[in-house]
């Protein structure tokens, strides 16, 4: 199972993996919309190009057959047959003039085989052109030379640029002859210019040398594309075709040119760069692509810069577009396949739920199975138990008579036995008291009769002990010596002490050692006690002895008497002080001692307790341990106060 934080991780390179994608895509989708919407301008604007050079074209060529059909008028021929004639001057002014102004010309003017102006329209006006010698005017020397001069540049004397063309005035009578002069005329492409600036494009008309000289951008005529060798600007000097002015450069990029740039074509002419860093409206300087398109005859070309401001924006945008798009797509994969993984969950949980559904219902098939199985046994056995208890009730009853039958049985056989040893006595010394009496012995028969005083005694006496067990009398309580009773006691046990060759060591009492209570009862315990000690010890084969410590803890005097015998066996100690219990031969015990003993003790407040010396109780330190029984009997003192009340 994979970890919280390995989720995350996971999660985490799944979204970069993600955002790698679409800014992959978003790059790619950039480079090739780039490169497909430049193409695109450029061949947009390569069209447009086209159109602004048919529109020169188309303005240039209605100039070219104007100065031939002018150079027809005779006046002109005339003049420079004579060109000091005054009236001829005047007319071939006049005519240059009706020239100029039906052709929308800038000036029309005549020059002398030298170069020299003899006539032309503008003769009246400050500036005019009469009397000026343009021979060093290209246009001038080329009409002269191959029969047609063109020419652009700034006017020489007006200062004002214009379209130049010259053609050679030539004697009709005889055509073989060399040119007498030349007639030129100068046109403005001002109103050209002024549709190239409200066109939208970017738009320059670049000569041979790579210098613009009109321009839809205010301040970018005069500039050269390339820089200018020093022959071109001793050329130029020469000519003086665009002035005085200084023919700085117009962007910085290095001249080249592009795969997607349109070569200029025709003779001579020159390369362009194929991008110019500039900045048309101000601002920050860009590369401007530079779509090139020749026109006109003097190797002119029509420069349109490609802005690519606009290229970029649409790229941009395209790549955007791509980037939402992809990470659409990643959405929608992410969408379908937490559908798709959800259903399979679904799918799991509910088979997960209806195997286990199917698993219970088994193991409750099972349980039922085996619950009605166990109740039918347990029925069973209720049934067994109620024919057991019936029994057991039964068994009960009948063992409850058979135990009373026994204890009676024993008991009466006890009796039986302790009154026959002195009735038997008692009968034969009767018996010898009748002979003694016959024999007038008086005086054995004293002894005699003493000897039956006493056993009848004796008898009286076990006839008291059954009577004190099955009767309850009140008793009257004294204070009682414990040292005292013990001596009564051992006195009454003496001759069975020496019988069963048992020596018995009583520590020293103590003085304080009295108890309220009956002292013949409290004797009758220490006999009980002392005798079942002697009986055990006796019973021991190795040592044989009893010992009786008495201590006083506080109010309460503690009588402890430890045998040597076996001890009590468990199954003998639980029924102890059960009456008639006993393990002595019939005859020997009645079962009745401890009893009686338990129910004395009781009667005066106070415990008896057994126990085998070898276990201890905690409160053992000070009783004595022979290796057999040990009978503790705890009453209450008698102090001053109780003795008072
Ligand atoms: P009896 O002495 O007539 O048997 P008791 O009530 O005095 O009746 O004693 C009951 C039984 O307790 C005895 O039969 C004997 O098994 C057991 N018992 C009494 N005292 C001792 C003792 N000191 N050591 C071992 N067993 C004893």
């Amino acid at each position: 199972m994979m970890s919280r934080s390995g989720r995350q991780l996971r999660h985490m390179a799944t979204a970069l993996a993600v955002l790698a994608c679409c800014l992959a895509m978003a790059w790619l989708t950039y480079v090739i919309a780039l490169g497909y919407y430049s193409r695109a301008h450029i061949a947009e604007v390569a069209q447009r190009s086209s159109f602004y050079a048919l529109t020169l074209e188309s303005q240039l060529a209605r100039y070219e057959s104007l100065p031939r059909i002018a150079a027809l008028e005779p006046v002109l021929l005339d003049l420079l047959g004579h060109p000091s004639d005054a009236e001829l001057r005047k007319k071939a002014n006049a005519y240059l003039k009706a020239v100029q102004t039906n052709a929308e010309l800038s000036a029309a003017y005549v020059m002398d085989s030298r170069g020299d102006t003899l006539a032309s329209s503008n003769s009246d006006e400050p500036g005019s052109f009469v009397g000026s010698n343009y021979a060093f005017r290209p246009y001038f020397t080329e009409a002269m030379k191959d029969g047609t001069g063109r020419f652009y540049g700034v006017g020489n004397t007006t200062g004002v640029a214009g379209y130049f063309m010259a053609v050679p005035v030539r004697d009709p009578a005889h055509p073989e002859r060399r040119a007498v002069g030349a007639v030129a005329i100068k046109a403005s492409l001002d109103r050209y210019e002024t549709s190239l600036a409200t066109s939208g494009d970017i738009v320059l008309l670049v000569d041979r040398d790579n210098v613009t000289f009109l321009s839809s951008v205010t301040g970018w005529r005069y500039r050269s594309l390339t820089p200018l060798s020093a022959s071109t600007r001793h050329k130029l000097d020469e000519t003086r075709q665009y002035g005085g002015t200084a023919l700085d450069r117009l962007g910085a990029k290095p001249s080249g040119f592009g795969r997607s740039g349109a070569r200029p074509e025709g003779p001579g002419a020159a390369s362009g760069p194929d991008s110019l860093d500039v900045a048309p409206f101000g601002g920050h300087s860009d590369s401007y692509h530079v779509v090139y398109r020749p026109v006109g005859p003097l190797g002119w070309k029509v420069a349109v810069l490609v802005d690519p401001s606009d290229d970029r924006r649409s790229a941009l945008f395209a790549s955007v577009s791509a980037a939402a798009a992809t990470a659409l797509v990643f959405a929608l994969i992410s969408v379908a396949w937490l559908r798709h993984s959800r259903k399979r969950e679904r799918q799991r949980a509910r088979m997960a739920l209806s195997e286990v559904q199917r698993d219970i219902e088994q193991r409750i098939a099972e349980r039922t199975a085996e619950l009605t199985r166990a109740n039918a046994t347990l029925e069973e056995k209720v049934d067994a138990l109620d024919v057991a208890r019936r029994i057991l009730r039964d068994t009960r009853d009948s063992a409850i008579q058979a135990g009373k039958l026994a204890a009676l049985g024993q008991m009466a056989a006890g009796i039986t036995h302790e009154l026959n040893q002195p009735l038997a006595a008692i009968m034969t010394l009767s018996s010898n008291a009748v002979r003694m009496t016959e024999l007038g012995h008086f005086a054995d028969l004293t002894r005699n009769l003493v000897l039956i005083k006493d056993l009848a005694g004796r008898m009286g006496k076990i006839i008291a002990h059954v009577k004190g067990f099955a009767r309850h009398e009140a008793i009257s309580r004294e204070s009682v010596s414990i040292a005292e009773s013990l001596h009564q006691a051992l006195a009454l046990l003496e001759s069975h002490r020496k019988t069963a060759e048992v020596s018995i060591r009583v520590e020293p009492v103590p003085r304080d050692a009295a108890v309220l209570a009956s002292s013949i009862r409290i004797e009758q315990v220490f006999v009980n006690l002392l005798a079942n000690a002697i009986d055990a010890s006796a019973a021991a084969a190795k040592r044989r002895e009893v010992r009786v410590t008495t201590e006083v803890i506080e109010d309460v005097v503690r009588v402890s008497v430890a045998d040597s015998g076996n001890g009590i066996a468990p199954a003998v100690m639980s029924r102890l002080f059960e009456p008639f219990f006993t393990t002595k031969q019939t005859g020997k015990g009645l079962g009745l001692g401890l009893a009686i003993s338990q129910a004395i003790v009781d009667e005066f407040g106070g415990r008896l307790l057994a126990s085998n010396g070898h276990s201890s109780d905690g409160n053992s330190g000070t009783i004595p341990d022979l290796g057999g029984a040990v009978f503790v009997v705890e009453l209450h003192r008698v102090t001053e106060e109780s003795d008072s009340k």
